[in-house]
């Protein structure tokens, strides 16, 4: 099976390729560049990707899909079906399951669904402790050979500097990096949203800056004693992203990731009590915002993740205090992205990409992703980055509707995203079409 994206303009961080070129792919992998004009393949589908930005495919390294135990919050299909509808070629689901996912058995559940959906590529992040408890161990050898690729215990941070210690010397063994949420439950108890100027206005208990920072600073002074490969989950403060700069400074094997909505929104957001602007790490002000920004600037900041986390809407519809924490993101995280960091010029396309794919699969250890070099899997995420639209969280794939961001609009999509060959998504406005067929591409114009 052969498939041609033709005209489209490819940038690819990984070996430097940033023009205007056409792009075969034959039987799931990348054949090669060549130049427009060049003979067409017969029988190949086409893409004509005039005006459109070719990347390689995207990543999602931190998604909650509820299965096993709430699948009717999202299972692994519906949320394999999120991900390719706004982008995303790969993502990795959480372990904070019922049961948890700590163990090779849970492990090969989720890949097996994952291959029944046929949509994304699911890659499993197992539990750095059993049942995510931060008492003992998990079986990372285990799950490793069943097919995790990181270890985290998020939703439910390790709590004692000596456990994560003993987690990360585990981890390096296995080649594993630590994936942490920061949070010091200690500081952060029983609070709904970030510790300020709203959290006194609104009268709901803050969660300081402090209990991520703590946290941070925590893991990467771990990270230098045991030589371990340490990311920080959806970093939100200054603090955090100032311990992850020190870090790499000193040469330490540290990344980290943020969420769209913490550069989107500030805690402001919190004021009509909307449970959708609930989360952990919690909406922060706008110093935090800043910081955020600076990082993404300057390559401190890895990767783009969603923290794609599905809860039903009865469960939000609960008072502010009550609800659980946690926004759906995969099907906005392109769009936030284009608009609000590309668009004003905050960064390039180029480092869009870099931070939504390449340095995903590099953390990861994930040979032949994030590259469209000649022989790596085709796995494409295709943009318009001048398309606008509006996000009807109606239409979403996810099972659950918990958003903030319900009504925007954005400029520039996620109109085609292509896993190892196949075409899983492609943008209404947009067709493939056969060489010899008269061209329908671009049905209707943006
Ligand atoms: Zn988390
Ligand atoms: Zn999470």
């Amino acid at each position: 099976m052969r498939l041609l994206i033709q005209n489209g303009y490819l940038i690819d961080p990984s070996q430097g390729v940033n023009t205007g070129k056409n792009l075969l792919i034959e039987d799931g992998r990348i054949v090669g560049l060549s130049s427009h004009g060049d003979g067409l393949p017969e029988g190949a589908e086409v893409f004509d990707a005039t005006g459109l930005v070719v990347a390689p495919g995207f990543i999602d390294m931190h998604v909650h899909l509820r299965e096993p135990g709430d699948e009717y919050k999202e299972t692994i299909a519906s949320g394999a079906a999120a991900a390719v509808a706004g982008g995303f070629t790969t993502i990795c689901a959480m372990p904070n399951t019922s049961p948890v996912n700590d163990s090779a058995a849970v492990t090969r559940f989720v890949i097996e669904q994952a291959e029944r959906a046929g949509l994304a590529s699911v890659f499993p992040v197992g539990a750095i402790t059993k049942n995510s408890d931060g008492s003992e161990l998990a079986e990372m050898g285990e799950m490793k050979d069943a097919g995790i690729i990181a270890v985290s215990d998020d939703g439910r941070p390790v709590p004692s500097a000596g456990m994560m210690r003993r987690a990360m010397e585990y981890a390096r063994g296995f080649h594993l990096p630590v994936i942490d949420h920061c949070e010091d439950k200690s500081l952060a108890r029983g609070g709904v949203m970030h510790e300020g100027h709203w959290s006194l206005m609104l009268g709901l208990r803050g969660i300081p800056a402090a209990a991520e920072e703590i946290d941070a600073e925590r893991n990467c002074l771990l990270a230098e004693l045991t030589g371990a490969r340490l990311h920080l989950a959806h970093v939100s403060t200054r603090g955090a992203i100032e311990a992850v700069r020190r870090a790499k400074e000193k040469g330490l094997p540290v990344t980290c990731e943020v969420a769209p909505h913490h550069w989107t929104l500030t805690d402001e957001a919190v004021q009509d009590y909307d449970t959708n602007t609930k989360m952990s790490p919690p909406l922060r002000s706008r110093e935090h915002i800043d910081a955020i920004i600076e990082g993404l600037r300057d390559g401190t900041i890895d990767a783009i993740a969603t923290d794609h986390a599905p809860h039903h809407a009865d469960e939000k519809a609960l008072e502010y205090d009550d609800a659980p924490f946690g926004i759906v993101g995969l099907e906005t995280s392109v769009g936030l992205a284009l608009d609000r960091l590309v668009k004003p010029g905050v960064i390039s396309l180029e480092r869009l990409v870099e931070l939504c794919s390449v340095n995903p699969a590099r953390i990861l250890g994930l040979e032949n992703y994030g590259t469209l070099r000649a022989g790596a899997r085709a796995d494409l995420t295709i943009m318009d980055p001048a398309l606008t639209w509006t996000f009807d969280v109606s239409q979403s794939k996810s099972k659950s509707r918990n958003t903030p961001f319900d009504g925007y609009r954005f400029r520039g999509a996620a109109v085609a995203t292509i896993v190892a060959g196949r075409t899983v998504f492609i943008h209404p406005d947009f067709e493939l079409r056969r060489i010899g067929e008269k061209s329908m591409t671009r049905t209707q114009s943006a």
